[in-house]
């Protein structure tokens, strides 16, 4: 029985899995929800699940969740540190990583440190310290299953593989709702255009990052160290119908590709049931012939910068990517609160990578001091 720790189960991906759960009571068992605000939903999700802890992080909903709960044999915690303790629990054996942002970095690490495996959605970890963490997950024994569908493809393409006889994979992208848009039209996208994803329903921050391309950015970078490759073996395509969720290319030329159609409960679920297969017949199949037109193009780095800086940052290492990161971050809430156009989100993303200075082997403490550093930069430059 999985004894699962969820954080940021009041998301997209949190929610989503709590369906997974729900669909298998024998196999998981919820020991711990975390929202950062949404009081009400964690509250719902707490009594339908009876966790053993919630935490709630933002202190000024401490008393509401705490006396919704009072009748409930369920401990409510508060503050930021909180999550770093609850996933130590001991008879917690997954941690799925469901928050947004960089604050998923601390209370992952905490978690390979007390080794529980690990079902990635936070792919924010992995782009601002992939070295250090894949450095932990060794050194704890520690193993860490990708939640991002594409990188569920991959690692799926790549059971019973040898890593040597890999010679590229390929990251699919739909290319967003922007995709056909020329640059005049770019110029005065609202946030409620952007939020408009063709194929996927997800949190917005993701949703937004699917809109300029940098999540694809961030997918590369997650796809480097997760699966230990040369730069230049990763390449992204745009694919439209997001029905091939990624693709690897072997030394001998055959590839393999992951399809079905768009549902994030599948790659959760493989995330808990690896090594295993669980039956699950409650979602829709994919059918050959309503969907008989796959198709590829090359995605387009001008009117989508944000991709190139991606690789520009993966390519000089150090602490580039958590800068990336960060900078985007802060961007993205801008252009959300419409402070800022869509087109400055790669404007002011860059001038901060011009500014921060590099660090060629950051230690924890450099990434969190790089974190800090950029996010000032980008108020100020945005
Ligand atoms: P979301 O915004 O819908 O949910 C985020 C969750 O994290 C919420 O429960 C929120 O309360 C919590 N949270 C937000 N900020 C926090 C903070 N500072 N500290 C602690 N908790 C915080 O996001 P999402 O779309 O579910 O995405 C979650 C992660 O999964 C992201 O890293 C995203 O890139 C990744 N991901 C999402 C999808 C998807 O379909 N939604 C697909 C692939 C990968
Ligand atoms: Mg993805």
């Amino acid at each position: 029985m999985i004894q699962l720790c969820l954080l940021g189960s009041t998301g997209s991906i949190g929610q989503q899995t709590l369906q997974v759960v729900k669909e298998h009571p024998d196999k998981i068992q919820i020991k711990v929800l975390t929202a950062q605000k949404n009081a009400k939903l964690l509250i719902e999700q707490a009594i339908q699940f009876l966790p053993e802890y919630v935490v709630i992080v933002d202190e000024n909903f401490y008393l509401e969740v705490k006396d919704a709960l009072k009748d409930y044999p369920i401990e409510v915690l508060t503050g930021k540190p909180a999550l770093n303790d609850v996933v130590t629990l001991p008879e917690i054996t997954h941690v799925l990583t469901a928050l947004v942002g960089f604050a998923g970095l601390e209370p992952t690490i905490s978690a390979i440190n007390h080794q529980k495996k690990i079902a990635l959605a936070n792919k924010e970890t992995l782009v601002v310290a992939g070295e250090l963490i894949n450095y932990l997950l060794q050194k704890n024994q520690v193993e860490l299953i990708p939640v991002d569908s594409e990188h569920s493809a991959i690692y799926q393409c790549l059971i019973g593989e040898k890593p040597n006889e890999i010679h590229k994979i390929y990251l699919t992208a739909s290319g967003g709702p922007f995709r056909t848009f020329q640059y005049e039209q770019l110029l005065n996208v609202t946030p409620a255009q952007a939020l408009q994803h063709p194929n996927w329903s997800m949190g917005n921050k993701i949703t937004i990052d699917s809109a300029t391309l940098m999540n694809k950015g961030l997918e590369v970078i997650e796809a480097k160290w997760l699966f230990h490759l040369n730069n230049e073996q990763i390449e992204v395509v745009v694919h439209p119908q997001s029905i091939i969720h990624s693709m690897v290319e072997f030394v001998d030329g055959s590839i393999k590709a992951h399809l079905g159609l768009p549902n994030m409960k599948i790659p959760i679920q493989f995330a808990l049931s690896f090594p295993e297969r669980w039956v699950n017949n409650s979602y829709k199949k994919w059918d050959f012939v309503s969907h008989s037109q796959l198709t590829f193009e090359k995605p387009n780095l001008k009117l989508f910068p944000c991709l190139e800086l991606a690789y520009y940052c993966l390519n000089k290492g150090g602490n580039s990517s958590c800068v990336l990161n960060a900078a985007n971050e802060i961007a993205v809430e801008k252009f959300l609160n419409h402070q800022i156009s869509f087109l400055d989100i790669p404007k002011t993303i860059e001038k901060v990578i011009k500014t921060v200075e590099f660090i060629s082997y950051p230690t924890l403490n450099d990434l969190f001091e790089t974190d800090k550093i950029a996010r000032k930069f980008a108020l100020e430059y945005a």
